[in-house]
């Protein structure tokens, strides 16, 4: 092979790692699209008892239910009011996120808070929790079993806060709480039920850094996103 096809070979390698990534960003590997869904059961054993937010999480913050507390530097709870009419779920924290204890801290976070900005809302404002509490290693995505454990320290975090909407960032934490395949490009543009609550889906800030071309359509969701928010808080 000369150096020529060698290069042209590397190159093709590239594109398609490219759009293979781009594809399983928008969660192409589709099955079904719900748009109601109930609470997922709880095991009786995983019922919390009503306190408050800060309460819950110094409940569950040593939580060794699965093997991401080993290699975890920090547990990563939520941050933000504990009374906000709006929630927004990633997926797990990051390195930065990791090392900080708080979600959305690193170059994805900064681009969130420009998200909330654009739309006149502040971290403050709102909650921002992931899916999962403690960081998968090297940022790899979520396992369905880690999921399934941490999941309902979210759901009670959901039943404290009782925000009005949601708005899942990415197609990890729309697909795990929505309980399907269905890709992100098909559950984005509509308001979904979550346990009775309005949901949203969008891009996760990440993806928006590494393909801008998503921009665009992230700018529409926020758009719709910030419509809903003033009918259903009267603002
Ligand atoms: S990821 Fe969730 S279930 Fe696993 S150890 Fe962390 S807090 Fe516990």
């Amino acid at each position: 092979m000369t150096n020529s096809e060698y290069e042209k070979m590397l190159e093709v390698f590239a594109l398609t790692k490219n759009f293979i990534r781009q594809q399983i960003d928008l969660g192409f590997n589709e099955v079904y699209n719900p748009v109601k869904t109930k609470k997922p059961p709880v095991k009786k054993e995983e019922r919390f008892i009503n306190t408050s937010l800060e309460d819950f999480h110094q409940q569950i913050k040593n939580c060794k239910k699965c093997h991401l507390c080993k290699t975890r530097t920090n547990f990563v709870f939520g941050v933000g009011n504990p009374e906000a009419e709006l929630l927004f779920i990633g997926e797990a924290p990051g390195r930065d996120e990791d090392l900080l204890g708080e979600p959305f801290v690193g170059a994805a976070g900064k681009l969130l808070d420009k998200m909330l900005a654009a739309i006149q809302l502040s971290r403050e404002e709102v909650y921002i929790a992931n899916i999962l509490k403690c960081r998968p290693p090297e940022n790899r995505d979520p396992a369905p079993d880690e999921i399934e454990m941490c999941q309902p320290y979210l759901l009670h975090q959901i039943e404290l806060i009782q925000p009005k909407i949601i708005c899942a960032l990415g197609r990890i934490s729309a697909q795990a709480l929505l309980r399907t395949k269905s890709p992100l490009n098909q559950l984005r543009g509509k308001f979904h039920d979550f346990m009775g609550i309005k949901f949203l889906v969008t891009y996760h800030p990440a993806a928006l850094l590494r393909y801008q071309t998503y921009k665009k359509f992230a700018w529409e969701d926020l758009q719709f996103l910030r419509k809903e928010y003033d009918k259903l808080t009267g603002s």
